[in-house]
């Protein structure tokens, strides 16, 4: 049996009450700041919402917070949370968080990357901390209103004041974070695994479900089937729960022998020739670590996106985005028929 090294974080790890007296101030009110500021709130800490005055600062604005201009949120906060969007951080931190920043003052990140790849390089008289949920801010607010949480990966970069640590694990103990388990790993860490999976990971597995729907489809079968058999019905969601829950083998007791000699047999080499997709997943891991990654998205973004427009105009184009309104509009006329039949 493997141990379990690493260092995880539960809710007698964490004293909420290092929070007392103090003032978030939350730099953002978008998927991750509104769920984040909620869950604070209602764990008794005070949270200043700084916005600039639109959509957002509605929302806050309906959910009790009165918004506040980002700088403003800054000064008042002794710990300024940064949940803005990654690529709009750089230049929000030098017009917006910057100058309005003090001695002693806790920064901290929802995620790794910009401090990671220097796009961000915080001054040293500053408590720098990351606390970065590992799900969508949805789910960061649901399981903390079910009574329990998300996980979060967790690290201190910088201990100014001595007191890092106990403000890291408070912030993810009011986020919830801390019942379902803070992992302690590192601001390069978390950055690059979600990019290696984000950039690995996911295309493999989109190039698999699209080159099936067009084989499928070139062969007759009727594209809704197609699109229900491999995602739509959502049960390569529930593997993929499943797999969390159980394990990526121990699941497939949940299916049939016909099933598991059929994926165990057809495995290796599933995607192709299996020593190219190592060459390809160790060149993208590469060129995340050596920050080439980072600076091609920095020169796409200065350029105003026109691969990742040009990009998406041809995702968007795919003959599977037509299976998907269909059977979509299937799927949704079964659930108003039955809605129907039983009002
Ligand atoms: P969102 O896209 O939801 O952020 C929207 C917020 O950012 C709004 O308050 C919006 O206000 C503000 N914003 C956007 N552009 C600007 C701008 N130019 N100037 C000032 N404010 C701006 O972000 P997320 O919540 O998705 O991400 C926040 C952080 O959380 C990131 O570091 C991300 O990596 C991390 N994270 C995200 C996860 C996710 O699932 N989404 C999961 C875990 C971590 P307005 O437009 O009104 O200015």
């Amino acid at each position: 049996m493997g141990g379990a090294h690493m260092k995880v974080f539960y809710e007698a790890d964490a004293d909420l009450s290092v929070l007392t007296g103090k003032t978030i101030g939350m730099v953002g009110y978008g998927n991750q700041g509104r769920a984040q500021a909620l869950n604070l709130r209602d764990s008794g800490v005070k949270v200043v919402v700084g916005n600039r005055d639109d959509e957002y600062a509605k929302a806050a604005l309906a959910d009790g917070f009165t918004p506040v201009p980002i700088p403003q949120a800054v000064e008042c906060g002794d710990i300024v949370m940064v949940l803005i969007p990654d690529e709009v951080q750089p230049s929000v931190y030098e017009s917006m968080i910057t100058p309005h920043l003090r001695e002693g003052q806790t920064l901290s990140f929802a995620s790794g990357y910009n401090v990671h790849f220097n796009l961000i390089q915080p001054p040293r008289n500053l408590d720098v901390i990351m606390v970065a949920p590992r799900t969508i801010g949805r789910e960061v607010r649901h399981a903390f209103e079910r009574g329990g949480g998300v996980n979060a990966d967790v690290d201190v970069r910088q201990d100014f004041t001595g007191s890092a640590w106990a403000t890291t694990l408070a912030l993810a103990k009011g986020i919830g974070c801390t019942r379902a388990g803070a992992f302690h790993t590192s601001f390069g860490v978390e950055a690059e695994l979600d990019l290696f999976s984000e950039q690995a990971l996911w295309p493999a597995l989109f190039e698999c479900l699209l080159t099936a729907y067009d084989i499928l489809t070139e062969k007759g079968y009727p594209p809704e089937a197609v699109a229900l058999e491999l995602y739509a019905s959502g049960e390569a969601a529930d593997i993929f729960r499943a797999m969390a829950e159980n394990g990526i083998f121990e699941q497939m007791k949940f299916h049939s022998p016909t099933s598991q000699y059929g994926v165990l047999s057809r495995q290796p080499g599933a995607t192709g020739d299996h020593e190219q997709l190592v060459a390809r997943m160790r060149q993208t891991l590469e060129n995340i670590r050596n920050g080439q990654f980072a600076r091609e998205w920095t020169r796409e973004q200065e350029a105003g996106y026109p691969k990742f427009d040009r990009l998406r105009n041809a995702a968007w184009k795919h003959a599977i985005n037509r299976a998907d309104q269909d059977v979509r509009q299937l799927l949704d006329a079964g659930k108003s028929a039955c809605a129907q039949a039983s009002s």
